[in-house]
């Protein structure tokens, strides 16, 4: 089975890189942030505390999830553009920093990647926890302010000051929390992304897998 671990901080190029690499490469691609993101979502839509853990916990067993590359539904709701607003987002760390949804959604990662024979898996554990004998561990990063400017032309709602705060929350609650936190694996190549073109990145990363083949 061959995997390919993307992880980082928000606004590193995660989504684009992960999604280009796939592509070359003919995997297929999971964003498992939208799964977190999905829980989170579905205990919004219940009027409940993201922070409540046993009922967030019981929705990421219960919940029925279809994450695709461009569509993500949610107990059959096309959750796609709500799981990026600015409520999931607030919201989201919260149930990030459940053990036990954290378990549910990395026994799914590891069945999808089985059916899959493989794939890109992009998030902020996946070389540390989900696969730690990954095909190859990226670890990508880049500036605070680059990665906040990079987001706000994403969310054209939000002003730059706004979105630079959130990265910077988040970042400090996924690095921040006790149940696998976001850090570099041990063995990650680490790109930094600042001032790079998607296809440099991209480039440098199949340039890393053909290294590992060559060692292989
Ligand atoms: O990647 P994205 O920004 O969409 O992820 C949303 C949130 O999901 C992150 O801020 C983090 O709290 C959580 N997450 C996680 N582990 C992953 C992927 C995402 O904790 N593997």
């Amino acid at each position: 089975m061959r995997v390919i671990a993307i992880d980082g901080p928000a606004g590193s190029g995660k989504s684009t890189v992960a999604r280009a690499v796939a592509k070359r490469m003919a995997l297929r691609y999971l964003d498992t942030g939208a799964m977190y993101r999905a829980v989170a979502f579905a205990v919004l839509r219940n009027g409940e505390d993201p922070a409540d853990h046993d009922y967030a916990a019981r929705t990421a067993r219960d919940i029925e999830l279809d994450v695709g590359i461009d569509k993500v539904m949610v107990n059959g709701v096309d959750a796609t553009i709500e799981i990026r607003g600015p409520e999931v987002t607030r919201a989201v760390s919260a149930v990030a920093a459940n053990a036990d949804v954290r378990r549910e959604l990395v026994s799914r990662q590891r069945e999808w990647a089985e059916r899959n024979g493989g794939g890109v898996l992009e998030g902020r554990d996946i070389g540390t926890v989900v696969f730690p004998d990954a095909e190859l561990k990226v670890y990508l990063t880049a500036d605070p302010e680059e990665r906040a400017r990079r987001r706000a032309k994403e969310v054209t709602d939000l002003d730059y000051e706004t979105v630079a705060a959130d990265i910077a929350r988040r970042d400090a609650l996924d690095s921040g929390r006790k149940a696998d936190p976001l850090v570099e694996a041990a063995d990650a190549v680490i790109v930094d992304t600042t001032g790079m073109s998607i296809d440099q990145v991209v480039d440098e990363i199949e340039g890393l897998l053909l290294s590992v083949e060559e060692q292989a």
